[in-house]
């Protein structure tokens, strides 16, 4: 199979949705990665995603629907913060997680009684869903466990030759994953930290809970029990008080491979004389850069050395759990 690469056009939609009916699998834009969708009706093309990236089956999906799509056939009510969540924060980097009614296919919740739905802001996305006008269950765009993809081209390293179309929407502004937040109980729980952080919905709720996973208890977001973002080539991980260990490190490497440390841009400085990539000097160019930097520091580097950023609260939060899941850091 032959994989397109498409700007936005008319030709790019009118593909996409003749795909999308024929039970085809296609990775589209969003503002926070590339997505890998499929008509989220269909047991076969959802199944299909999960072939594709080599994605467990526990690890349910999110169905993301344009502005204007009617969720209330796809939800089995909701508490009274829903509806002042999804207008302060949508369209834009939140998914929500509903009582199910249990319409679209099985597949997508692996069997849960709740539905993740998500409405991108990115114009391309929007496009695209509204053409199809469809739910499209769609996860991240990477063969799973790989780091996500945040450029067309990325897309295209995991999947050419196995999926028709990309669409390519450019960069993605966001760059780490949505957030991934709990409405079906009394007050809103996230379950995965993301651009939307924790004081954004305490504001617009009253009141934000983020899940801790208990010992032994079945994780009540699957995906969260998963290694994931890794990069392909070894990885070290420091806190920035260990800087000289973490010199060291690259010392040893660099008699025989090529090290290189992945850290923001006030560390850097320090680093003068080394290879380093530069994460950025704010959380949000750190969540915009990461994943780039991450799939780039394993095509140049034999071994990435991550180094700690000094900031932890907000958006960082989010930026933070990436970066841990990617080094491998039980935190
Ligand atoms: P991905 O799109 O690859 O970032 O993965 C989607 C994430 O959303 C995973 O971490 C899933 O566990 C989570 N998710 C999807 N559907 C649900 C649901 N119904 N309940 C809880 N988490 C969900
Ligand atoms: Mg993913």
């Amino acid at each position: 199979m032959q994989t397109k690469i498409l700007s936005p056009s008319r030709e790019w939609l009118e593909l996409a949705k003749k795909y999308i009916q024929a039970g085809e699998v296609v990775a589209f834009h969003t503002e926070t990665v590339y997505g890998l969708g499929a008509d989220a009706f269909s047991d076969e093309a959802v199944q299909k995603i999960y072939a594709l990236k080599g994605r467990p089956s526990d690890n349910p999906l999110i169905v993301h629907v344009h502005r204007e799509y009617d969720i209330a056939r796809l939800i089995d009510g909701e508490p009274p913060y829903a509806a002042s969540l999804r207008s302060a924060f949508l369209p834009g980097p939140l998914t929500m997680v509903y009582p199910s009614t249990g319409k679209v296919s099985k597949y997508v919740s692996c069997g849960l009684n709740t539905l993740a739905i998500r409405v991108p802001s990115s114009p391309a996305a929007q496009a695209f869903l509204r053409e199809v006008d469809l739910p499209i269950a769609a996860p991240s765009a990477n063969i799973s466990k790989h780091v996500s993809p945040v450029t067309a081209r990325h897309v295209y390293d995991d999947f050419n030759g196995k999926i028709p179309l990309i669409l390519d929407g450019g960069a993605c502004n966001g760059g780490i994953e949505s957030t991934v937040l709990d409405c079906t109980g009394e007050i809103p729980v996230i379950l995965r930290e993301g651009l939307v952080t924790r004081e954004m919905i305490a504001s617009v709720a009253g009141d934000c809970g983020i899940y801790k996973m208990k010992e032994g208890e079945k994780p009540k977001s699957p995906g969260m029990a998963y290694k994931h973002y890794s990069p392909r080539c070894k990885t070290a991980y420091f806190i920035a008080e260990a800087l000289e260990d973490a010199i060291a490190c690259y010392e040893a490497e660099v008699k025989s491979g090529a090290p290189c440390f992945l850290c923001e841009t006030a560390v850097c400085a320090r680093l003068n004389g080394y290879e380093t990539l530069d994460l950025g000097g704010t959380p949000e160019e750190m969540a915009r850069r990461l994943y780039m930097l991450l799939r780039k520091g394993e095509r140049q580097a034999t071994l990435l050395i991550g180094i700690e950023p000094s900031e932890h609260g907000g958006v960082m939060a989010g930026v933070l759990n990436r970066l841990h899941r990617a080094f491998g850091v039980n935190v």
